[in-house]
């Protein structure tokens, strides 16, 4: 294949575009923010299931603290029912000393009962304090997550607007060259990443392997307008004054 000297040094131009857009697209896929991201997730679901965990605890005690009350208010009842019966003064003497019985056996129960109860609205009260911290956690994680996603956001809208910049930048160059030529270099860029590069001190820039001796040979021989492509990685090899020939 034949191109003009100086329109192989012009595929250097596209080349350079091209790994411009190369380090875009790689960039897009290493981000940091996406590794962030996923951690951040995971914190996310991690604090959300230890929130609903001491919020179960939460509902649970609640329950017990109600079913208690409403224990201590029967027994409470009971207690003045048999006050109002004592008070009436109605009542025989035997009667008299169940009732009597019947009190200081309700009055231990009650005691009991409010007892527990106590005990119930103090653990309450300790997992009210660690709801509300993993609450705070909870809205911790969700905000690192939030200004992860906002980062990662940003970096993406930076990365499409080089890259809208660098593709029309592309065409515009790519368009310069004929048809075959640019064939030849997006198939090569296409299979090993880079297109064409420079011949410098008998290196390929591409590979960045040595040409051995009988590859330098075959390169002297060529004419300028010869299009050189490189053995090891089918680069297009542009030479110039510091190709080492
Ligand atoms: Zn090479």
């Amino acid at each position: 294949m034949k191109a003009d000297p100086v329109v192989q040094r012009r595929l250097l131009d596209l080349a350079r575009v091209d790994t411009e857009l190369a380090r875009v697209e790689h960039r897009r896929r290493t981000l940091p923010e996406i590794v962030e991201i996923a951690e951040a997730e995971k914190q996310v679901r991690a604090k959300q299931d230890a929130l609903t965990a001491v919020e179960t605890t939460l509902g649970d005690l609640d329950r017990d603290v109600k079913r208690q009350e409403t224990e201590i208010d029967q027994v409470r009842a009971r207690e003045e029912r048999d006050r109002g019966l004592l008070a009436g003064g109605s009542v025989g003497a035997k009667q008299l000393t169940d009732l009597e019985h019947e009190l200081a056996t309700l009055g231990r129960r009650r005691g009991a009962l409010e007892d527990d109860l106590l005990e119930l609205m103090e653990r309450r009260e300790a997992v009210e304090v660690d709801s509300q911290h993993a609450s705070a956690q909870f809205a911790n994680a969700q905000e690192t997550l939030a200004d992860a996603a906002r980062r990662r956001d940003s970096a993406l809208a930076d990365l499409e607007s080089t890259e809208a910049k660098r593709t029309a930048e592309r065409k515009t160059i790519a368009s310069t060259f004929e048809a075959p030529l640019l064939a030849v270099y997006d198939r090569v860029r296409l299979h090993k990443g880079t297109g064409a590069a420079l011949l410098q001190s008998r290196r390929c820039g591409a590979c960045r392997i040595e040409l051995d001796r009988s590859a330098i040979a075959k390169v002297k021989e060529a004419l300028a307008d010869d299009v050189v492509q490189c053995e090891e990685c089918g680069a297009i090899m542009v030479r110039t004054g510091e190709s080492g020939l």
